[in-house]
């Protein structure tokens, strides 16, 4: 080991031959999971005292463990939210893993944070966030909504101690019916509770429904959650009204963007989110639809100090660090050591320009109305909600829960397409979610044509 030979040297050709093979679009299969007992059958041991080498182990990865791995960025895996990483992205992941960069601070990371940190402006002034904001890319949505969670706690800590008030016995957080999982997940964590605003027919959290929950809740509420672009129906709070009775009564605003938030860098859908410019704190993930390997998340606070005062780690060995006033990203969410996750989605950036990310997203939000339209003119079909963002979402006329569990597990098992059931006011349904521009409309017609 940490030997660089001959052998090293031809395994890093099969690596990339392989990585290149991965890459072309129209050699990925679909993939499909296989069961515990099947893959030992094919795999057997590979942890042994003297190891089964790297071509044997490579051998084992791409003719049994990868396809037994769905791929999430196959044009027709449309459930969920999809991924579909660039190709600059992903070969740029390999540079990042044979870099061993240190990306907590700015002393052992500088180079690499100070390129993060451009793609880390680039979506704040999308965003429209002040000119001091910042932040930090994280695993994902869950630690992004987890660590600016956490800051708005503080944030309403500092707060009531400023004014000599106790803090309340149990904090809150305001919510809608609409927020991701992930949301009361972190409140869990944090021992707060979530009071969840039910939204009306059009699904949107408002300022008036927040203003009147702030007013009755007074000192308990730690802050108020709105979503840019919901993970089932793809739908966008009121921004504006939330942000505005948030910052009258000096509330932290925070704007889970996780998926919706791509939608920024696409002049036509940049008025829906309108008001965002006003959040103490957003996330955008670019795993999702910025076109980025997994895993990255963009956590940006509009005030960097918000998120410094409670996660900036203090410690003897770390003294040295902080002595240095310098821009450490470990302050800014919840963990120390990190990847420089955010380097593969800048030098995609910075590979195809910002125009191509606006050109690709927009493509995706095209494929969603074109498939709206498909639905509209089938009858074994209906939609159930207007296209949004890259989302459709719709009914096949007459089925049972059954029925559609049947249709998914076929689909699956003759690799056709991943379309997974989702509910909707209880009832099942089929969701599409468009990431991938190479999806075709051919593609589209045919899954739905298979559920005739
Ligand atoms: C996906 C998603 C999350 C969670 O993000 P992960 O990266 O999966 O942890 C949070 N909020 C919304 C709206 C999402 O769509």
């Amino acid at each position: 080991m940490h030997d660089y030979t001959d052998h090293i040297d031809s395994l890093a050709d099969e690596i990339i031959a392989y990585s290149r093979w991965r890459m072309e679009a129209d050699r990925m299969p679909l993939g499909k999971a296989l069961t515990e007992d099947e893959l030992r059958s094919q795999v057997g041991s590979t942890v042994t005292p003297s190891g089964i080498g790297g071509g044997e182990a490579l051998r084992l990865f791409s003719e049994v463990l990868a396809p037994a791995c769905l791929s999430i960025d196959h044009t027709k895996y449309l459930s969920f939210v999809p991924a579909a990483p660039t190709e600059a992205a992903a070969l740029f992941d390999v540079v990042v893993g044979a870099s061993s960069i240190y990306g907590g601070s700015w002393m052992e990371g500088s180079g690499a944070i100070f390129a993060e940190n451009e793609a880390l402006q680039w979506l704040a002034d999308l965003a429209g966030l002040k000119a001091d904001a910042g932040g930090v890319f994280v695993p994902g949505g869950t630690i992004g909504n987890l660590s600016a969670m956490v800051g708005a706690r503080g944030a309403a800590e500092a707060r009531l101690k400023a004014k000599g008030r106790d803090r309340p016995n149990r904090w809150c957080f305001l919510i809608s019916d609409t927020a991701h999982s992930s949301v009361p997940s972190a409140a869990a964590v944090m021992d707060a509770e979530v009071i969840k605003i039910a939204t009306g027919p059009d699904r949107r959290l408002n300022g008036p429904a927040v203003a009147a929950a702030l007013d009755e809740l007074g000192d308990r509420v730690a802050g108020v959650i709105a979503t840019a672009g919901t993970t089932n129906l793809g739908v966008i709070d009121d921004l504006r009204s939330v942000g505005e009775a948030c910052n009258e009564r000096d509330v932290f605003f925070h704007v889970d963007a996780a998926y919706g938030g791509a939608a920024l860098c696409v002049a036509e859908q940049r008025p829906l989110f309108d008001g965002i410019e006003l959040a103490d704190s957003i996330i955008i993930d670019p795993h999702k639809w910025l076109f980025a390997p997994f895993d990255c998340c963009a956590l940006l606070w509009a005030d960097p100090d918000q998120g410094r005062a409670v996660h900036a780690q203090h410690a003897g060995y770390l003294a040295f660090l902080d002595s240095q006033g310098d821009w450490n990203p470990s302050d800014f969410a919840i963990h120390l050591t990190r990847r420089v996750r955010g380097l593969p989605f800048w030098f995609s950036l910075a590979t195809y320009g910002t125009d191509a990310y606006g050109e690709a997203v927009a493509t995706t939000v095209e494929l969603a109305r074109v498939a709206g339209e498909k639905i509209r003119a089938a009858d074994h079909v209906r939609l159930v909600w207007e296209p949004s963002l890259s989302i459709v979402v719709f009914e096949r006329i007459g089925w049972t829960a059954d029925q559609y569990q049947a249709c998914t597990e076929a689909m699956m098992s003759e690799e056709i397409a991943f379309v997974v059931p989702s509910r909707h006011d209880g009832e099942p349904v089929f969701r599409f979610c468009f990431i991938n521009p190479r999806t075709t409309v051919d593609e589209i017609e045919e899954i739905l044509a298979s559920m005739a």
